[in-house]
């Protein structure tokens, strides 16, 4: 293989990397975004429990309040019942009595229906805020190990672009520009080992007599499919 697309190669061993490191650092924040969604579903369930429980609450201090006041209003009704002097009268108190009781009794069948579902809604609100707490932790350490890797990825880019630089020298402009052209164009790969006089990267074949020049290894070819630059690549 002729010196400088020895050097290619190992240009795009490096460049090959450096994609690797990209990929992999925009993609370590995806298991954090998903916890991120669950935390603030849970945070927005909470908030609904909590104005149902609130909303309730207040119900109830309502209904107690009308319980109160109707209370008295039924004692006093008793009382006057005694110096009632027709019967008509009689009846007709009676009759309010008797509505007064039916309503107060709705009354506190209401307040015990409220005070059961605040106690079931307090039960799940205990248990959302464990969720809650137990997301808040993940993203913590969620958090931690992305600062770590992307630290690791890139004290390794940065490596690996010095060492890239260095490579870069020994190679001619106009080759290097051609292989930077490449890379972008092609998916990160500019340099292909044929074998076989088939190109490894787009598998096509390499017309016999290109691939019997490139197997003389005195000039630097490209392949007539997809452009890479090509060099033979001899399997025994
Ligand atoms: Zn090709």
């Amino acid at each position: 293989m002729k010196p400088e697309l020895a050097i290619l190669v190992r240009l795009q061993g490096i460049d090959l990397e450096l994609h690797k490191i990209n990929e992999e650092k925009s993609s370590a924040p995806k298991h954090l975004e998903g916890l991120q969604e669950h935390l603030s579903s849970k945070v927005a369930e909470l908030n609904e429990l909590n104005e149902r429980i609130t909303e309730i609450q207040k119900r109830k201090v309502d209904v107690e309040d009308e319980f109160e006041l109707e209370n008295v209003r039924f004692g006093k009704s008793q009382k006057k019942l005694s110096s009632l002097k027709t019967n008509r009268e009689y009846q007709a108190l009676q009759k309010e009595i008797n509505e007064i009781k039916k309503a107060n009794t709705a009354r506190e069948d209401e307040i015990l229906a409220i005070m059961e579902e605040t106690g079931s809604l307090e039960e799940e609100v205990k248990e959302k805020m464990k969720q809650v707490k137990q997301y808040r932790k993940e993203i913590r350490a969620e958090k931690k190990r992305i600062k770590e890797l992307e630290a690791r990825l890139d004290a390794k880019a940065a490596a690996l672009t010095e060492e890239r630089e260095t490579v870069s020298k020994d190679i001619s402009p106009d080759l290097l520009s051609k292989y930077n052209f490449l890379k972008d164009k092609r998916g990160c790969v500019a340099v292909a080992a044929v074998t076989d006089g088939i190109c490894s990267a787009c598998n096509m074949n390499i017309p016999p007599q290109l691939y019997n020049e490139l197997l003389r290894d005195e000039k630097i070819f490209t392949c007539p499919s997809c452009q890479r630059l090509i060099y033979a690549l001899e399997v025994s």
